[in-house]
């Protein structure tokens, strides 16, 4: 299990441009796969399922990223020399990388959770108040929220000036 903490932490590193891809040519699924060797073929196939799921996906199994250039996501990744360059198409591949981290850190919980403290028998997340807020043409949108540098767990802090509460209606 060890294996899938390294493995979410390598891919919000891609993501976040932390680490630069062993080759650059290659997608996730090679770099990972040449990353981890110890990795099974398995959790390769979960991988890619977990990926069919990501809100953005081409729905090609194998080539999940789209790159509106080509006719199909399995020629921009066969054509293009660098498929996580400082494009669209670079940039949505990190967002799949970081997207795939969260989903596979919500995956396991308690001991095998990268913040799960055995001491306390509860999460002690590594929180960062992050800034999301922009301006637009009736003022600034107010967007706050505390992201866990760990594990990329998020909170809302405040939900700005739309009036609506996200997080805590239902309580
Ligand atoms: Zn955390």
């Amino acid at each position: 299990m060890r294996d899938m903490i390294e493995l979410a932490e390598h891919l919000r590193k891609l993501g976040t441009k932390e680490i630069e891809p062993i080759d650059e040519r290659w997608g996730i699924c090679t770099e990972i796969g040449f990353k981890f060797q110890l990795l099974d073929i398995f959790l390769n196939k979960q991988l890619l399922s977990l990926m069919y799921k990501w809100p953005k996906a081409s729905g090609n199994f194998f080539y999940p990223v789209v790159d509106s250039c080509f006719d199909s996501p399995k020629s921009a990744l066969v054509h293009t020399s660098n498929c996580w360059s400082l494009s669209p198409y670079g940039d949505d591949r990190r967002e799949l990388c970081i997207w795939l981290s969260k989903q596979l850190v919500s995956m396991f919980h308690g001991p095998l959770h990268p913040c799960y403290c055995a001491w306390n028998k509860d999460y002690d997340h590594d929180w960062e108040e992050q800034d999301d807020s922009f301006d637009h043409e009736f003022g600034t949108e107010q967007i706050y929220f505390n992201l866990c540098l760990r594990c990329l767990a998020t909170t809302e802090v405040d939900s700005g000036d739309l009036g609506e509460c996200y997080d805590y209606e239902c309580e």
